[in-house]
């Protein structure tokens, strides 16, 4: 028999399974008994429970949060040849749904410290066919929406504010304190596995504090049908599943506790880092918590930390390699983005290194590890 040493998981979902397996199996077994898979009661008890954690929006769930931003985008009615200001340092899922309904990508660079999208660059980037702005909440902290707004409010631009990674996340400006997924004209947020909130297959929300937007949400993501059979515009399939549905409820009872946790390992990490040289978290903003969907460190010389991480059997992600601009999928889909100017996109991609992260993870043996 081969000996190989187990890795400790990125992220561990079964350690989060076993702490609510009681709970999760009487959900699951629930829906399985019931007949009723597709909508129903429970899709609808999710949206009421996800509004009231927001605060003043409301809920329309969907097949995945690429779909969400996909459908968010034909609510705020991108037509081709339209301009949407993107990061450049993010997951492709924003740039690539505006891409795939003929609007243009225009990719924006981001902080160095934050590694958030920076409003100077949004700035820069306004012409007269921008129609909008999709804000990231990378690795769990909110894009910083203060600046963003007057930008947006002084151009008649919309704001989609993408909180795949940072459900639960808050930020603070002016004295008021409000959730993420609040930010944007609407805002969206992904269900997948791995993300602060997640469910065992693909999901995702869309929010909106307006009443239009969120007639429009769920009229397109049911096939552009309010009555069965009767589609007055083209939509999509965009359905969370029951299943889903009920894991959500219960995971979504647990996430204050995880969040809380979540800020204590990433305070471990935060002490391991500042006596080291070379490394440097990701800064949270003033005003910023974060879901720490990631916990990112930008690393001086990141070939060599890797290879001591290899060694002592450490997993690690790249969040992300490469600037989106550079993507080949954007060549021909973008036409002209590839000239964007992102200077500081281009050092953190090759800095950027995210450690083994979650609610369950073993940190201190992480940290004891590499030291
Ligand atoms: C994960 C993610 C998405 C996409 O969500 P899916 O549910 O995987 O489709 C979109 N944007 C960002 C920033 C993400 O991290």
């Amino acid at each position: 028999m081969l000996n190989l040493p187990i890795m400790m998981p990125f992220v561990n979902l079964s350690a989060q399974r076993d702490a609510y397996r009681q709970e999760l199996e009487k959900a699951e077994k629930a829906v399985l008994d019931s007949g009723c898979y597709i909508g129903g009661p429970e899709v609808q008890s999710l949206e009421r429970e996800l509004s009231a954690y927001c605060g003043g929006v409301q809920t329309v769930t969907c097949g995945s949060g690429t779909q969400a931003i996909e459908i968010a985008l034909m609510v705020l009615g991108l037509e081709p040849g339209d301009q949407v200001i993107v990061p450049d340092f993010t997951f492709i899922a924003p740039a690539e749904c505006v891409a795939k309904l003929g609007g243009i990508p225009d990719f924006a660079d981001i902080d160095p410290k934050t590694l958030q999208i920076d409003p100077e660059s949004v700035k820069n980037l306004v012409g007269p066919k921008t129609k909008g702005i999709i804000a990231v909440n990378l690795f769990g902290q909110c894009a910083p929406y203060e600046a963003l707004r007057k930008i947006a409010d002084q151009h008649g631009l919309w704001i989609l504010e993408d909180s795949a990674q940072a459900f639960g996340a808050t930020y603070t400006a002016g004295g008021n304190t409000h959730r993420a997924c609040t930010f944007g004209d609407i805002s969206i947020t992904s269900f997948y596995p791995s993300k602060p909130l997640g469910c065992y297959g693909d999901g995702g929300a869309i929010f909106t504090a307006n009443a239009e937007y969120a007639d429009r949400a769920r009229l397109i993501a049911n096939h552009g049908s309010r009555e069965r059979y009767r589609h007055v515009e083209i939509g999509v399939n965009g359905r969370l599943d029951a299943l889903q549905t009920a894991v959500l409820r219960v995971k979504l009872r647990h996430l204050d506790r995880e969040l809380e946790q979540r800020r204590q390992n990433a305070k471990i990490y935060d002490v391991f880092f500042a006596g080291l040289s070379g490394f440097t978290p990701q800064a949270i903003a003033a005003g910023n918590t974060s879901t720490y969907a990631q916990y990112t460190v930008l690393a001086e010389n990141r070939g060599e930390f890797i290879a001591r991480l290899n060694a002592v059997g450490i997993p690690y992600c790249i969040h992300y390699p490469m600037p989106l601009h550079r993507q080949a999928c954007f060549d021909v889909a973008a036409g002209g983005a590839n000239s964007a100017n992102c200077p500081v996109t281009e050092k953190i991609c090759r800095q950027v290194i995210s450690l083994p992260f979650c609610a369950f993870t073993d940190v201190k043996g992480v940290v004891e590890k590499l030291r």
